[in-house]
């Protein structure tokens, strides 16, 4: 067996302090052997890197099969308006589809991702993923608009897609409702009931989009506003949708299940309250937030702040969301946005959030999101930063 040894100026292993001109011994497989500093060794056996080091990044919400409608929507309309016009441009060649597909993984491989929670409404990224060379874990998405006549028929369909995907050490899956705004209380039952079939990926991640716009909450705070309009402009029935007269998340959490690892995605909208209410019901330690502060700009033109987060102590995850909501699928550019609109958050929270925290909320946590003995996390190089601090020309690539 041969072992390398890798250094820079700084390495983050994440769960340990930072270690300046450390090294960090791995086996060809890239198992963490070791964790050392630079004097103790030879610098002539010794790989050094300029910049720093950090765990492969976990990228905990993407629609990858998304990939080829990049720019397809215009920037600063709005959720319902963004879900209108992908709706409308959704079909294209399964040529076109395929090779954008394999071309933004390989972006996101190349830039230091290692794993991707990747919501699934087909079967388009299946062949890809079957490749094995990234962790994925697939969460197809059910979603029925309320038109409860047809409920049957949209659990037929999504099930179909989930048959058709094979779990593998790399390559995890379960069923998830979209949103509260667009799954009924008779699918939501069906789905999370499913969740918690025995099986061997016990316990299961259940991913859902939440609270990304004021439209939502209104929906169930008074069962009025942009969403009754939407759904009656296509032509739906609003009857199936309650009036609860609080926040959409309270929905949700009428059927989410303490058993599973939930993972909230978006919460632009959260409040410190709506926060802690999930948490108390669903167990702070495996409740995930993901934030997709790109996707927030270019749908909505707003962030979520951070601090109802960091005041409940909440364990944040990073997504990219997809190509029609993005500029590009970069955890570290997302990072930037981050840490450019709430400079209060230091580096290194944030950088927990874009590794050991994303391995956690999609269960990898064993093999990935720390620089540690026994892991195979990646390393991935971030060059161009100065003090510390992320600039707008810095940038990340995968070493190991
Ligand atoms: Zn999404």
């Amino acid at each position: 067996m041969s072992f390398r040894k890798i250094s820079a100026h700084k390495i983050y292993p994440i769960s340990s302090s930072p270690i300046e001109n450390g090294v960090i011994i791995i086996d060809e497989n890239g198992k963490i052997i070791a964790l050392d500093v630079l004097d103790k060794h030879d610098a002539t056996t010794v790989e050094f890197f300029n910049g720093v080091i950090v765990p492969g990044f976990i990228n905990a919400h993407c629609h990858l099969e998304l990939s080829h409608l990049q720019g397809v929507a215009q920037t600063g309309t709005g959720l319902i308006d963004f879900i209108s016009q992908v709706i409308k441009n959704r079909d294209h060649s399964q040529e076109i589809i395929q090779d954008a597909i394999a071309r933004e993984e390989n972006n996101m491989l190349q830039s230091g991702i290692v794993a991707i929670g990747d919501i699934s409404n087909t079967t388009d990224t299946f062949s890809q993923k079957r490749k094995a060379h990234l962790h994925y874990y697939t969460f197809v998405e059910y979603f029925d608009l309320f038109q409860v006549q047809n409920t049957a028929n949209t659990i037929e369909q999504y099930d179909a897609v989930f048959n058709a995907l094979l779990e593998t050490d790399k390559n995890k899956k379960s069923k998830v409702p979209h949103a509260p705004y667009s799954v009924s209380k008779k699918l939501f039952q069906h789905i999370i009931a499913r969740s918690n079939e025995v099986d061997s990926y016990l316990p299961k991640t259940i991913s859902i989009h939440n609270q990304e716009t004021m439209a939502e909450n209104e929906l169930f705070l008074h069962k009025k506003g942009g969403f009754i309009d939407f759904y009656e402009r296509i032509g739906f029935t609003t009857e199936a949708i309650p009036n609860i007269g609080q926040s959409a998340i309270h929905y949700a959490l009428n059927f989410l299940n303490k058993a599973d690892r939930n993972l909230f995605v978006h919460n632009t909208l959260s409040t410190k309250e709506d926060i802690a209410r999930a948490q108390q019901q669903l167990g702070a330690d495996h409740t995930f937030w993901a934030t997709c502060p790109n996707a927030n700009l270019y749908i909505e033109n707003s962030l979520p702040n951070y601090n109802n987060f960091i005041a409940n102590n909440s364990q944040v995850c990073i997504g990219t969301d997809s190509l029609t909501s993005n500029w590009q699928l970069n955890i570290l550019e997302e990072m930037k946005t981050i840490l450019k609109y709430q400079s209060y958050l230091s580096f290194e929270t944030v950088l927990t959030w874009a590794t050991l925290n994303g391995a956690k909320a999609l269960g990898f946590e064993d093999v990935l999101g720390s620089i540690q003995v026994g892991k195979t996390p990646g390393l991935v190089l971030i060059e161009n930063m100065e003090n510390n601090i992320l600039m707008a020309n810095s940038v990340s690539r995968k070493i190991v």
